[in-house]
């Protein structure tokens, strides 16, 4: 026989409202839980939860779907992706509430489950997320003189886009292709919709992912190993 709290879930939930929660889900695991299915990675979910003053978890009411992101969940290409950006938010400490960034993530889910590239759509997540954070990467301006480069190189430990000029001196870096800097640059300057049409990117995807990766690492001790991305570097 099990004991009761054997069949309970804890989740972390990230809420427009409240920003980083942690809930427990009473019986969830039980055949006859209302919660049953829906407490899983990805879903959209509309909640209701009782409040504990002074404590670090919450216990979950109510739950329902609102999007349970059914494409993006069998895709797993998409999931691995998406799965790069709950850990993000997971790992990040807990900041003060941002809808703005809630929104982000689920018009780029959103996106994604409509089958849209994950690939584009990940990497603009991570781009403007560091925009909202005040951290951004700027494709488009040296960030030490400040000129428009005509060569584009990227400094992994840094995490910066410099000028060919000034760049000399520095090492490791890496020389930008133009794709992958008009990429970039796009990714900046349009809106989700604009890119979520985008194609698969003729640009090179794994210097784009370590790019990405290494900007988030250099702004992010949390963000240094993020298992997700190992299991990437892995399959792809
Ligand atoms: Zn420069």
């Amino acid at each position: 026989m099990k004991a009761q709290g054997e069949s309970s879930s804890l989740i972390h939930v990230y809420s427009r409202e409240f920003g980083k929660l942690i809930l427990i889900a009473k019986g969830a695991r039980g055949p006859k839980s209302g919660f049953r299915g829906l407490l899983e990675p990805f879903s959209l979910l509309n909640i209701h939860y009782n409040e504990k003053k002074g404590r670090a978890y919450h216990f979950l009411s109510h739950a329902e779907y609102l999007d349970p992101f059914t494409h993006l969940k069998t895709n797993p290409r998409a999931v691995l992706y998406g799965s790069v950006l709950l850990e993000i938010l997971y790992k990040i400490p807990d900041t003060q509430t941002d809808p703005a960034l809630f929104d982000l993530l689920r018009d780029v889910l959103t996106a994604v489950n409509r089958g849209s590239d994950a690939v584009n759509m990940h990497a603009f997540f991570i781009l403007h997320y560091l925009r909202l954070e005040g951290l951004m990467l700027d494709p488009e301006h040296c960030f030490q003189c400040g000129k428009v480069p005509d060569k584009a190189c990227f400094l992994p430990h840094s995490g910066q886009i410099l000028c060919e000029n000034c760049s000399q001196g520095y090492a490791p870096v890496w020389e930008l292709p133009a794709t992958l800097l008009s990429l970039l640059i796009m990714m900046m300057n349009e809106n989700i919709a604009r890119i979520a049409q985008l194609r698969e990117t003729t640009a090179d995807v794994t210097l784009l992912n370590r790019l990405l990766w290494n900007t988030l690492a250099s702004r992010f001790e949390n963000c240094r190993t993020l298992r997700s991305v190992d299991i990437l570097r892995k399959v792809l």
